[in-house]
C-alpha cells in the first residue's frame, strides 16, 4: 500500500483538507493507463450502488478508460435499481483486477464489508474510502469518511466538484438515487439544507424525480405484494421491549420467497411498512438468507441507538438504522436483539420526568 498519509480513524467532524488534497492527488496522479476499482458493500444498497456507479461515470468524464465497479457475492443487482445508468462499469467479484492502481470503496465501514474483495485493499494501489458511518474503522491509504453526510453519495458528489467533473444527467441520477434511498426520500433527520441543495443541483440536470422514484421505491411484483401481506400478518408488538419503548417484529423465510416465487431483494422494503408502528420505538425484520442464517435490519424512531444493539451482535450501522447475521433459529436471533435492547437503553430510554 502507498500511504499517502496514515490511515487512522476518521474524526467525527468529517475529511480534512489534507483528506480531501490527498483524495484528488491519488486520482489526478493515476498513471496514463491507470486502473481503478471501485467496490461498494456486499448486498449493495442505493446508495451504496448510486454513489459507486454516479463516481464511476465521473471518472470516465475525466478521461479514466479502465474503470471497474463491483461488489461482494453473487453479482446480482435489485431490481429496483437496475435502470441505474453505469451499470456497464459493473464486473463480477471475480473478474476485478486483481492489481488495480486506485481502489475506491463506497458506503462500507470496514473492510468485512467488502467480502472477498478486501484484499485489494492491500495492493500496491492506493486505496481511498468514501463512507458516511460514524463506525468507520480507517481502512483506507486515505479516508473520506463524514458522518455528518446524509448519504456517501455527498461524498461522491464533493469529490467529483473538487476533480473539476461537471454533473451530467447520468452522474445525476445515480447520486439522486442515493441520495433518496438513504434519506428515507427526504424524510429523515439527516434531511438538511444542504441535501436539499444537492438535490436541487441534481435535478438541474433535468433528471426526473417521479420515473426515478417510481422505479426505485413504488414498483414491485404482484408476488412480492402477496408475500408482503403474509409476512406483515405475522408481525409481533411487544410494547415492553426496549425499556418500554416498544419493539415490532417480523420475519420471512427462504421458504416465503419460494412460495411466492420471489428474490431476496424484495424484502429489503419490508422494514418500511413495519417501522410505522406507531406503538414500538424499535422495528425489526429478519430475513434468512440460509440454513439459521438471517439478514437483521433494525430500526429505531429515536430513543433507542440500535447500532449498538447490532455491534454488540456482530454488525454495524447507523443509530437509526443498522443490521448483523443473526444464526440460529427465528426465535432464538430476537431473543438476543431483546436482550441487547434491554442493556442498549441505559438511560432507560426516555426519562419520564422529561
Ligand atoms: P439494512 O437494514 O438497510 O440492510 O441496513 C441498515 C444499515 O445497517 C446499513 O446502512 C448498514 O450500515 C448497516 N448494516 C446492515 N447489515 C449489516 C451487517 O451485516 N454488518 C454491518 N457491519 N452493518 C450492517
Ligand atoms: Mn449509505
Amino acid at each position: 500500500m502507498t500511504a499517502q498519509v496514515d490511515a487512522a480513524k476518521p474524526s467525527p467532524a468529517g475529511p480534512t483538507e489534507v483528506d480531501w488534497v490527498a483524495a484528488v492527488a491519488a486520482v489526478r496522479q493515476l498513471p496514463a493507463e491507470g486502473r481503478v476499482l471501485l467496490i461498494c458493500h456486499v448486498n449493495p444498497d442505493g446508495d451504496a450502488l448510486g454513489s459507486m456507479l454516479g463516481f464511476g461515470l465521473g471518472l470516465r468524464r475525466l478521461g479514466v478508460h479502465e474503470v471497474q465497479a463491483t461488489f461482494p457475492g453473487p453479482p446480482e443487482v435489485p431490481e429496483p435499481l437496475g435502470g441505474l445508468p453505469g451499470l456497464d462499469l459493473l464486473v463480477p467479484a471475480a473478474e476485478a483486477h486483481p492489481e488495480p492502481d486506485l481502489v475506491v470503496c463506497f458506503d462500507a465501514a470496514s473492510d468485512s464489508r467488502l467480502g472477498e474483495l478486501a484484499d485489494r485493499l492491500t495492493g500496491p494501489g492506493t486505496a481511498l474510502v468514501l463512507d458516511h458511518h460514524a463506525s468507520n474503522t480507517g481502512f483506507g491509504d486515505v479516508n473520506l469518511v463524514d458522518p455528518e453526510a446524509a448519504a456517501t453519495s455527498v461524498v461522491a458528489e464533493q469529490l467529483l466538484e473538487r476533480l473539476g467533473v461537471p454533473l451530467d444527467p447520468n452522474i445525476a441520477e445515480c447520486l439522486y438515487v442515493a441520495l433518496s434511498t438513504d434519506t428515507g426520500s427526504f424524510r429523515f433527520d439527516a434531511t438538511t439544507p444542504a441535501v436539499h441543495e444537492m438535490a436541487a443541483r441534481l435535478l438541474a440536470t433535468g433528471i426526473s424525480p417521479g420515473d426515478i422514484s417510481r422505479r426505485v421505491f413504488d414498483s414491485r411484483p404482484f408476488g412480492a405484494v402477496r408475500l408482503f401481506g403474509e409476512v406483515l400478518g405475522r408481525a409481533r408488538l411487544e410494547p415492553e421491549a426496549a425499556a418500554g419503548q416498544g419493539l415490532v417484529w417480523t420475519y420471512a423465510t427462504l421458504e416465503d420467497l419460494d412460495r411466492h416465487d420471489q428474490r431476496p431483494y424484495v424484502l429489503e422494503a419490508l422494514i418500511d411498512p413495519v417501522r410505522c408502528t406507531a406503538e414500538a420505538d424499535v422495528s425489526c425484520v429478519v430475513k434468512q438468507t440460509g440454513p439459521d442464517v438471517w439478514a437483521v435490519s433494525l430500526r429505531s424512531k429515536g430513543a433507542t441507538d440500535v447500532s449498538r444493539v447490532a455491534v454488540a451482535l456482530g454488525g454495524g450501522g447507523h443509530r437509526l438504522a443498522a443490521g448483523f447475521t443473526g444464526r440460529g433459529t427465528v426465535d432464538e436471533v430476537v431473543e438476543q436483539i431483546r436482550a441487547e435492547l434491554a442493556v442498549a437503553a441505559p438511560e432507560g430510554g426516555i426519562d419520564p420526568q422529561g
